[in-house]
């Protein structure tokens, strides 16, 4: 078996000098630094200044649409449909398709039409992606592609959205996006990425399968299962957390991924008050996309076949009915985003055992959209120390390609709310460091003697940095497994 001796690294944030010994895929010993002698055969890695945490984990990924987001136009500058439609004329065409990301219509004046697009840009395909990806707004000649002509106005929300933009990814030779997926997920280990949860709208099982077969990847994998592909999982007896087979044991499968509202940037997230400026007539309170009797019934199906939920809720009266249906089908799992939760709601996580997967670097994107959507109860809003303070487990992820994957940008976002030269969003809602690098390793607090060799050294002591310095915090070595990833020293 092989071995890795890391030398002389702080264990955990402020914690002692050590000798951290890995055989093959386990933390095998720990001692004081310069205690261990290492055999033959030993990789040792000596550190000066390092602290040695539990590896990264994204909890929630969209893996085909942040690559294809990596290598799509970038209109999050745009302030109206017009200038984003400038932007895509302006733009590198795709080969088949056009792809452009970012667009934030909750912030626009005027609502984005297929027009606009079609006088910029003519005859060409052009789909474009929310900021939140609730929304797609097509040209024409996209809407051609999926038989969708008539289309009133070209502009797809939720359901329709994801499914079409399903539809239209699926048009691309899938050895073009492995080859994408593979290209980008190897940048992951220099972030400290030991894994993620793939929440990608795709039979996700199938695909790591298929992308493992070259050899294993470089990160630990959640394969996510969607209500389309979940009479299938549960046919071919998928249990969340069992390893997937021909996949050298870095793939997993998933939670079952339910959507149960909209967004706030499409305000469609499900509330108890009405939004000041609702998007459309009728959906003054936002959207349930799953009435909850049914949400009862998927929910208690998947547990029953041993698939662990994770329900994607945004709005307050979402969290409080998915709470509830977490209780009447009296299962763990995860709530998914759970951006503003009412007061009386945030034991509710702890009690019942759900985990609140949150994404902090939408804290800091959304100040604007929340302080203008959801004014007035912003205090409950991306309120991870009311949750923390509330027991709740805190689980982070980037929701990428909503936000960049980055951990360290996650870990940064929520230790100082803010990404600008603004003071901090709600300062009484920051965590402490220590609880942040906790939730950016899906829960693990230390390193200990046993445990999967799944770790990162990060340069120098995190507790040191200011917000740009821990946004960038030097990545010296990532460990997956017990095999070396990232080494950078
Ligand atoms: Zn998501």
């Amino acid at each position: 078996m092989s071995s890795i001796l890391l030398s002389n690294v702080r264990l955990g944030l402020g914690g002692p000098r050590s000798d951290v010994l890995v055989t093959g895929d386990r933390v095998a010993a720990i001692g004081a630094a310069g205690s261990n002698t290492p055999e033959g055969g030993t990789d040792v890695i000596r550190f000066d200044d390092a602290t040695l945490v539990p590896g990264f984990v994204d909890s929630h990924v969209h893996v085909e649409q942040w690559v294809r987001n990596l290598r799509s136009i970038d209109l999050g500058a745009a302030k109206s449909p017009r200038e984003a439609a400038m932007l895509v004329r302006d733009g590198k065409r795709g080969a088949h398709l056009t792809w452009g990301q970012g667009i934030v219509p909750a912030l626009w004046e005027q609502a984005p039409h297929k027009h606009f697009l079609d006088e910029l840009v003519g005859d060409v395909p052009v789909a474009v992606s929310s900021i939140d990806l609730h929304t797609t707004w097509l040209s024409s000649a996209a809407l051609d592609l999926v038989g969708m002509r008539d289309h009133p106005t070209g502009v797809l929300r939720e359901t329709e959205s994801i499914e079409t933009k399903a539809r239209l990814a699926a048009m691309m030779p899938v050895e073009e996006l492995d080859a994408w997926i593979e290209e980008s997920v190897a940048t992951l280990p220099s972030l400290g990425v030991t894994g993620l949860t793939d929440l990608a709208y795709a039979d996700n099982v199938e695909a790591w399968q298929r992308r493992s077969r070259g050899g294993a990847v470089p990160i630990r994998v959640r394969a996510g299962i969607w209500t389309a592909w979940l009479d299938a999982a549960i046919a071919a007896g998928h249990r969340s957390g069992r390893i997937v087979p021909g996949t050298h044991g870095r793939v997993q499968v998933g939670p079952y991924k339910i959507v149960s509202d909209g967004s706030l940037n499409t305000r469609t997230a499900w509330c108890v008050d009405p939004y000041p400026h609702p998007a459309e007539a009728g959906d003054a309170c936002g959207l349930s996309l799953v009435p909850p009797g049914q949400l009862v019934e998927l929910m208690g199906k998947a547990w029953a076949a041993g698939l662990e939920p994770a329900v994607h809720a945004i709005g307050d009266r979402a969290n409080h009915e998915v709470l509830d249906a977490f209780a009447r089908v009296g299962c763990a799992g995860r709530i998914e985003h759970a951006q503003l939760v009412s007061e009386r709601d945030m034991p509710r996580f702890a009690e019942l055992g759900v985990i609140a997967s949150v994404q902090p670097q939408h804290a800091v994107t959304d100040r604007d959209v929340a302080d203008r959507h959801w004014s007035g109860r912003t205090d409950r809003a991306y309120a991870y120390r009311s949750l923390h303070a509330a027991a709740a487990r805190l689980e982070l992820g980037s929701d990428a390609p909503v936000s960049p994957l980055d951990p360290r940008v996650a870990i940064a976002d929520a230790v100082f709310r803010t990404g600008d030269d603004r003071p901090a969003w709600h300062p009484e809602q920051i965590i402490p460091l220590e609880v942040a690098f906790a939730a950016a390793g899906a829960g693990r607090r230390t390193v200990a003697v046993g445990e999967p060799a799944d770790l990162v050294v990060i340069g120098g002591d995190p507790r040191e940095y200011d917000r740009d310095a821990l946004r960038t915090m030097p990545v010296l070595t990532t460990i997956v497994s017990g095999t070396l990833t990232h080494r950078a020293v």
